[in-house]
């Protein structure tokens, strides 16, 4: 892990986070200045500096990347989100760790499918 890597240190339990999500390969915690309701975080544990540097072998892990959204996504009652990847400073890449931003609002209203089926509960 290199030791200046801010998400590897969250990663570690080094640096603090409001984690949302976690299994053996994937974290996924609060970003930290949210530019949305709910903005969150996905990220392999494995440093990978962008996608830029995703090897075959992480393919498996990239798709397990965007599994993980779409649980959070409906565990949080997101009928409609965002997904974004910065590659590169002029892109907006500030943090070279490859992270997926969810972004997105819940859906309180009672016509959303998924609020109908947890007022039914
Ligand atoms: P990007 O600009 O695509 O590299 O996204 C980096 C994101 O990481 C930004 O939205 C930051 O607000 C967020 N961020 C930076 N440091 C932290 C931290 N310690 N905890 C949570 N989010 C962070
Ligand atoms: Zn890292």
């Amino acid at each position: 892990m290199p030791m200046e890597c801010i998400f590897c240190k969250i990663v570690n339990k080094l640096n603090q986070a409001e984690i949302v999500y976690e299994d053996e390969k994937i974290l996924a915690f609060k970003d930290i200045k949210p530019q949305a309701p709910t903005h969150l975080l996905i990220i392999p544990k494995k440093h990978i500096p962008s996608v830029d540097h995703v090897e075959t072998e992480d393919k498996m892990l990239m798709g397990e990347l965007i599994l993980v959204a779409k649980i959070i996504a409906r565990e949080r009652n997101l009928n409609s989100y965002k997904l974004q990847i910065n590659v590169g400073r002029p892109a907006g890449q500030m943090v070279d760790h490859l992270h997926l931003h969810l972004l997105g609002e819940e859906d309180k209203s009672s016509s959303s499918p998924l609020a109908a089926a947890r007022v039914s509960k």
